[in-house]
């Protein structure tokens, strides 16, 4: 079993705690990992490791700070395979959809290499005789990141490379559902050999979040997962002054026109509903048919559900891996009820599911309901797990307005072949993330990532220049230098 261990000051330190959290392997139930839940004392330990170190590191220049990353990048494509093989046995996700996450990893790192070019500043001469003003970007000092379990490779690299070559020192806090992946992505940190405390690692759940959120050295953390923690996480964390970016949970609308490619749409919708068992929060989960839309896309998308190959994530061939816990599993079935009471129909039941040779995995399959009524229970709840609900309008007017009445915003797509209904959509629909004949909108590195309304609470968002605004304060200097001091000497 891997012993999972913190990572501060450059040195692996056991925590030595009374309790830990199990990393199951969600295909065989088999306990892979032990997170150690650390307390305040080890945040403490890590805070004060990252403070130590920033001074020195802030007046690295930033050229020599971006080596580290130009390194740590070489590592993680060499290391590629290794990474999405942890995440896929500790998440459950397949071992495509393991390593892809990857990609987006490294793709933030690498747009973070460009940080000479995006922290430097400003400077408007002359702005009155003899005085210049000039605009600087600099550091916070230690940051930290609090991550969910369902991107556990990939998430934490929205913020660590822009937070350290901007100059800050960092930690970051990993799901205590997934620790095997990051805890393999810190032993490629220590090869890069970082200076001493620039980056560190913690393991732990809810004390040591508090930990953080209340450490009067920590001045900015980002945080990604659910709602009511992402809100629960603004709210503390601003309290206590800090620079924050909360991103929440997601219940995503695919508005599907009559005039859209359906074999595309079907299956482009089919993977961004089915994909990663429905436990991205980008992925769609209310596909809303727009007139005669309807029948087609119904029996097009029922067959995709039904046809998916759903088993381990590492074996060859499968499409859909489990979902994270037997705990989710019950409570994706639990939803898949409440939805049938309150009138839907399931036209694809995933419930139930076992699959040979797996029997202890937290399989939910494919399900598709039809006819869930808007304010009902299933309408409101983020499922998290392999759902498509389906709703009926006659007109765009009402599916825009329908998807914009719903309290989250990360994602919303639309599938057609009018540039004038896409333009309408994307003018009007009130998401973070727009996806037109896209089924994931996943924004690349140098674009933010984060979505609006109840998925988000902030203001700067992750990745590119976003990142690069978060983890920076600009500090505006009027300078004036007149032309006859000069002529003294
Ligand atoms: P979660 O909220 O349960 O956990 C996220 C983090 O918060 C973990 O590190 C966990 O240790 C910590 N945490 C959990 N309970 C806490 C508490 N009571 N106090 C303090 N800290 C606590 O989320 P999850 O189940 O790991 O991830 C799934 C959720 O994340 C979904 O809702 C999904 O939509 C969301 N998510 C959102 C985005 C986005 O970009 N908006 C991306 C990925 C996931």
């Amino acid at each position: 079993m891997t012993k999972i261990l913190n990572y501060i000051n450059n040195e692996w330190v056991d925590p030595k705690v009374s309790e830990y959290a199990d990393v199951i392997n969600p295909a065989t139930g088999e306990v892979i990992a032990k997170t150690p839940l650390s307390g305040k004392d080890v945040v403490d330990a890590a805070t004060k490791a990252a403070s130590d170190a920033f001074p020195t590191w802030r007046q690295t220049p930033v050229q020599d700070r971006i080596q580290y990353l130009f390194k740590l990048r070489d590592l993680l494509k060499a290391n590629h395979d290794e990474i999405g093989r942890l995440i896929s046995m500790e998440c459950g996700k397949t071992f495509g959809e393991a390593k892809a996450e990857m990609v987006r990893a490294i793709e933030n790192v690498e747009v973070a290499c460009g940080m000479p070019m995006m922290m430097k500043g400003e400077i408007a001469e002359d702005i009155a005789p003899g005085i210049d003003e000039i605009m600087l970007r600099q550091p916070l000092g230690v940051c930290a990141t609090i991550a969910p379990f369902n991107f556990p490779g990939m998430i934490p690299f929205w913020y660590l490379p822009y937070a350290l070559a901007t100059g800050n020192t960092y930690i970051v806090k990993p799901s205590e559902k997934v620790s095997t992946s990051m805890q393999f992505i810190f032993e490629l940190i220590e090869q890069v050999g970082f200076p001493k405390g620039v980056v560190n690692m913690v393991h732990g759940a809810k004390e040591a979040v508090d930990g953080i959120l209340d450490h009067p050295d920590i001045r900015a953390i980002t945080f990604v997962g659910s709602t009511n923690i992402a809100k629960y996480v603004y709210k503390r964390a601003a309290e206590n002054g800090k620079r924050v970016q909360a991103q929440g949970g997601a219940k995503n609308p695919v508005i599907i026109m009559p005039d859209a490619d359906m074999d595309m749409a079907t299956k482009i919708i089919a993977d961004s509903a089915f994909g990663c068992a429905g436990q991205r929060c980008l992925a769609v989960s209310l596909a809303v048919t727009v007139a005669e839309a309807r029948n087609n896309f119904t029996e097009l998308i029922c067959d995709a559900a039904a046809s998916r190959t759903v088993g381990y994530g590492m074996d060859e061939g499968v499409q859909m891996g489990p979902l994270i816990s037997q705990e989710s599993k019950g409570r994706v079935e639990q939803l898949i009820g409440m939805g049938a009471k309150e009138g839907a129909s399931a036209l694809v039941d995933g419930r139930g599911t076992t699959i040979k040779g797996y029997e202890n995995g937290s399989f939910v399959r494919p399900t598709v309901l039809a006819d869930v009524q808007p304010n009902s229970g299933m309408w409101k709840t983020e499922v998290f797990g392999p759902v498509l609900s389906m709703m009926h309008v006659n007109t765009i007017e009402e599916a825009i307005k329908l998807a914009n009445s719903h309290v989250y915003g990360n994602q919303a797509s639309l599938f057609t072949s009018s540039g004038s209904i896409a333009r309408k959509f994307r003018y009007e629909v009130e998401a973070g993330n727009v996806g037109i004949n896209i089924g994931v909108a996943a924004p690349m590195a140098f674009f933010p990532f984060s979505g609006w309304k109840d998925s988000f609470f902030g203001d700067m968002h992750g990745q590119g220049m976003d990142a690069v605004e978060f983890f920076t304060q600009k500090k505006v200097v009027v300078e004036r230098w007149p032309k006859e001091w000069s002529r003294k000497f």
